[in-house]
């Protein structure tokens, strides 16, 4: 059954971002799937959802890394559903190389998309928040930001990045009711890890000894959306198994 309130999840046509759409959806939330290049896939989620709840759910092109279509789609959004309640900023990509030999692209096109992504997507929905006195920001980092990742130079200092952007955005935002907060996953099952090399090994360092599913990140999230998690903020809650202890 809807709820009225209105997520917007960017990455949605991911691995992660589809299992978090389709969570708020079930949970009654009006989503707008945001997605990059892969509108079939985004398509295939809204359908889904569109042929199981009875919410709004429609699809949006956006590079997150494109501060102009941020606000853009934005301001279409806010259009089309009359509110935004909750944005999960989500996107994110990885270029591993090790800091000998990476290049400058890898580096920034990191940086650009899981950094200054989420900032352009915060910055595009706060005045709104701000209006509403009322908002929950959630942002998808990764135990990568808590640890470094040998190779993940550019791809740690994002998430770590986006750890501190979440703390400040917390500070700078709880005085209207808005509050903001991190998921740090492990190693999930989706398309960002499916050629990882010593896999085995790698799930061996993992206390609970297995890979977690996008679903085990998007129940994290729908918590943070929330009215449960209403006294929560500036928090990171790590969904990995342990990795990270
Ligand atoms: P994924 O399956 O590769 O999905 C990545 C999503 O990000 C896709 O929907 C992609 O859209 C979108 N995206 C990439 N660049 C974009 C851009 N410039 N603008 C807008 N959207 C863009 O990866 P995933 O595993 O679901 O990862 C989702 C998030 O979880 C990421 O932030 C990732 O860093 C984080 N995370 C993942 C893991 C893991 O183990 N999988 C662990 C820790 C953190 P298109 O395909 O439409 O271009």
């Amino acid at each position: 059954m809807q709820n009225g309130k209105t997520a917007i999840v960017t990455g949605a046509s991911g691995g992660i971002g589809a299992a978090i759409v389709r969570k708020l959806a079930a949970d009654g939330y009006n989503v707008a799937i945001l997605y990059g290049g892969n509108r079939e896939k985004a398509e295939a989620v809204r359908q889904d959802i569109c042929d199981n709840t009875d919410v709004r759910a429609e699809i949006y092109a956006c590079d997150v890394a494109d501060a102009a279509q941020c606000k853009a789609v934005v301001a279409e959004i806010i259009a089309a559903f009359g509110s935004i309640e909750v944005l999960v900023n989500n996107a994110g990509i990885t270029r591993d190389n090790l800091i000998l030999t990476m290049r400058e692209e890898e580096f920034d096109a990191v940086i650009n998309t899981n950094l200054k992504g989420c900032f352009h997507m915060i910055q595009s929905c706060c005045k709104h928040f701000l209006r509403k006195k009322y908002g929950k920001i959630i942002n998808i980092a990764s135990v990568s930001g808590l640890l470094g990742t040998a190779g993940q130079a550019n791809y740690a200092a994002s998430k770590a990045g986006l750890i501190a952007m979440t703390k400040t955005a917390a500070r700078e935002l709880a005085g209207k009711n808005i509050c903001c907060n991190a998921v740090a996953p492990g190693f999930i099952e989706t398309a960002m890890t499916q050629d990882l090399k010593n896999r085995e090994q790698y799930l061996n360092s993992i206390p609970l000894k297995r890979a977690g599913q996008p679903e085990d990140v998007a129940n994290t999230v729908a918590f943070l959306a929330s009215d449960a998690s209403d006294y929560i903020t500036g928090t990171v809650i790590r969904v990995d198994g342990g990795l990270a202890i």
